[in-house]
């Protein structure tokens, strides 16, 4: 093993400097300062210019600077408050300081006549300018301490963390600089003409007096954390594919069955899609592959498809919902197209009593039952299979990482992992995939089945309801079904459901020959479950609901959505709630209702909603209106710690960035552990875990 730089004391943690005990050190940690080299990318949020002391004569308020005078007089004085105030002169003018707080001892050393320095904030008081509280010293005429000549630079920090010790500490790692090493291929330096890191570092943090360096994010550092960041993903995967999984046969004689049943066929993206998992799960690595599918493409069928292919092996499958809404559509879709099979279905939910469990769960551990559906439940200590091949995880974008990541640790049996299928209805862009997910082999279902007509998506002013009611009616007469989705109320799930129950008797009282339903979060899973399945037997023509419908529910009659509220919801919550409608043959549309005035932001998401139904599209808006964070979820995102960086904003670095970490893996792979330890923060650890868990 090689020992270069890395043995510095940069690679310490932070307790090796002097001066750091555990107290100290957790507060740093909390910063996300672990090692003596995280102080060095942690960045000052701005400046102070302590390079010049300033003639009081020439202040400006608001100004935050250096000034040196002569103590004229100190007082004590009580103006319904008792307070310090102390005068001091520099010959071109007078101020005041303003100490609220202050000790006899302090009141005592600051005396007539003393030469005083000091920094702090100009404000106005009356006519006069004055600082309060500011940070001062008394100067020696005969001995004045030199003044700075870098800038002060203001770190972010935490309670009990000041920036004297902040400031203090980070120079003692910049003197430690002369051993960072410059790791990025010099090909990309030369074609980009980034400076050298250690110059960065130390232009950041100790700016020469006169330097403009406010808010500024060098882009060497930006381009060094998205690399850093990738080769961490790739390095994380590569770690995973180091692991043993169920190699199975090709076998394909249920989804034939099947297919025979369907009344349709696979689209040409589900069958395309459906061979790259089956290509995987021959493999004796664990399948870690992502499947994104706009709203309606089929992604069901796809992950049923999967699982025939891993049962036909005599392995069992987990199928994990988001919600008991739809993990429970999930079971009768599956009990409907597998019993006839020969294949068992076993639902297991939250809200299962022990003993109504006990059976089923019996029968995964007999292996009697070939595919289990749930939410998280699944994962309780109590569920174990005798056999699992594969697991199946629906509207990823509501798991996080960490869970994806141990439901795998779950499932392992021996030294074999279960293979993993992720499936989302997030369209996400590609660049940001690589990076985000880039432990994630990545299929899209880019073709919507056959027959389906456009939604026609409006926006109207709340005051329109009444039209909105004439639409709703006409669509039940021609037979047609109706959802109606209430405003989300996040304060509080009781506000939330006793708006939907009042909007539900006002329809029900306007709407006499209509059928009307209600669902929302409180109801319990089998109530739920039976209302569905009246909607979707056409015996509720108007379904009214919380935003629980939000995911996957799946009725091809229903042809218009009304969205109370819209002003108040995002880009990628729209677009599913829309895509709701327009899964069967007849037009379908859209209303989405707004309380006016509207605000910048939530017009162009309307806008962007009216003009099309493209989910790529549509994320891509979202993406610039809203930032990656909120895009994939903070979940997701919560692991994607960047410090310089903002995947929105740097997003244009992402190519040449994927390039760069294929060249470092390829001419320095020395270099790839190198990276990742000086960005990923976390001290020791193998890669894969240190990834996913910091
Ligand atoms: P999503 O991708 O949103 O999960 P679903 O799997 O719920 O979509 O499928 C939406 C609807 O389309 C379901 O009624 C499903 O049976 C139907 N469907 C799936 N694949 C096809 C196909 N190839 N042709 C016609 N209808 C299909
Ligand atoms: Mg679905």
């Amino acid at each position: 093993m090689q020992h270069h730089a890395t043995d510095s004391l940069l690679d310490q943690p932070v307790t090796a400097l002097r001066g750091v005990g555990d107290a100290l050190a957790e507060k740093l940690g909390k910063l996300g300062i672990l090692r003596v080299v995280d102080l060095l990318f942690h960045l000052p949020m701005r400046y102070q210019d302590r390079t010049c002391i300033y003639p009081i004569a020439n202040l400006k308020v608001g100004q935050e600077v250096l000034v040196e005078g002569e103590i004229d007089a100190t007082e004590v004085v009580n103006r319904g408050r008792t307070m310090l105030l102390c005068h001091i002169n520099d010959g071109s003018g007078i101020l005041t300081l303003r100490f609220f707080h202050f000790t006899t001892a302090q009141k005592h050393s600051l005396r007539k006549g003393a030469l005083l320095r000091c920094f702090g904030e100009v404000r106005q008081a009356g006519f006069k300018l004055e600082m309060a509280h500011p940070e001062y010293r008394l100067v020696n005429p005969d001995t004045p301490e030199p003044i700075e000549n870098t800038l002060t630079p203001t770190y972010p920090t935490t309670e009990g963390l000041q920036q004297r010790s902040l400031r203090r500490l980070i120079e003692m790692a910049l003197q430690q600089t002369y051993v960072l090493p410059d790791l990025l291929p010099e090909n990309v330096v030369r074609q980009y003409q980034f400076p050298p890191l250690k110059a960065i570092l130390h232009m950041l943090h100790t700016p020469p007096s006169g330097s403009t360096v406010e808010g500024m994010r060098p882009q060497r550092l930006i381009f060094e954390e998205l690399l850093a960041h990738q080769l961490g993903v790739q390095q994380a995967r590569h770690e995973l594919r180091q692991v043993q999984a169920p190699a199975m046969q090709e076998a394909n004689h249920y989804w034939r069955k099947l297919l025979r049943a369907l009344p349709f066929a696979p689209t040409d993206a589900q069958n395309r899609v459906i061979s790259e998992i089956t290509h995987d799960l021959q493999q004796g690595i664990p399948m870690n592959r992502l499947v994104q599918g706009d709203v309606g493409s089929g992604k069901t069928l796809v992950a049923v498809a999967a699982a025939l292919h891993a049962i036909a092996n005599g392995y069992q499958v987990a199928l994990m919902a988001p919600t008991e809404l739809l993990a429970e559509q999930h079971y009768q879709n599956l009990t409907r197209w597998l019993e006839p099979l020969g294949v068992e279905t076993v639902y297991i939910s939250g809200n299962q009593t022990p003993r109504q469990r006990r059976r089923k769960v019996e029968n995964l551990l007999l292996g009697i039952g070939h595919i289990a559906v749930g939410t998280h439940a699944l994962f309780q200590r109590t569920v174990e299979f005798l056999q699992l091949g594969l697991i199946i995880i629906d509207e990823q974008h509501r798991f996080g990482v960490h869970q994806r990541m141990s439901l795998r640790e779950k499932g392992k049996q021996g030294d074999h992992y279960p293979h993993q299928l992720v499936m989302t209805a997030t369209p996400i862009p590609r660049t940001l995939a690589m990076t985000a997910y880039g432990d994630l082999d990545y299929s899209v279902i880019d073709e919507l089945p056959p027959g389906r007509t456009p939604i026609t998506t409006v926006a109207m002013n709340n005051e329109r309801r009444d039209e909105v009611i004439t639409r709703i009616a006409d669509a039940c007469r021609e037979g047609r079904q109706v959802y109606w989705v209430c405003p989300l109320i996040e304060e509080s799930e009781v506000l939330q459901y006793e708006a939907a129950e009042v909007t539900a008797a006002l329809l029900r009282e306007r709407l006499p020959h209509v059928e009307v339903g209600l669902v929302h979060g409180r109801l319990h899973g089998s109530e739920k479950e039976s209302i569905m399945r009246q909607f979707k037997q056409g015996d509720i023509q108007l379904l009214v609901a919380t935003t629980v419908i939000e995911v996957g529910v799946d009725v091809p009659n229903a042809s218009l959505m009304i969205i109370e509220n819209t002003e108040r919801m995002g880009l990628a919550q729209l677009h599913q709630l829309r895509g709701r409608v327009g899964r069967g043959s007849t037009a379908s549309s859209c209303v989405l209702l707004y309380q006016a005035p509207l605000g910048k932001t939530a017009r162009k998401r309307l806008d962007a909603m009216r003009n099309t139904t493209d989910g790529f599209v549509i994320a891509d808006i979202d993406l610039e209106l809203r930032g990656p964070g909120e895009v994939l979820g903070t979940r997701q995102t919560g692991d994607v710690r960047l410090r310089v960086a903002s995947l929105l904003r740097d997003q244009h670095w992402l190519p040449a960035v994927q390039e760069a970490a294929r060249a470092i893996v390829a001419q320095y792979p020395e270099r790839v552990e190198l990276l990742t330890r000086r960005w990923l923060q976390q001290a020791g650890g193998d890669t894969a875990t240190r990834f996913f868990q910091s």
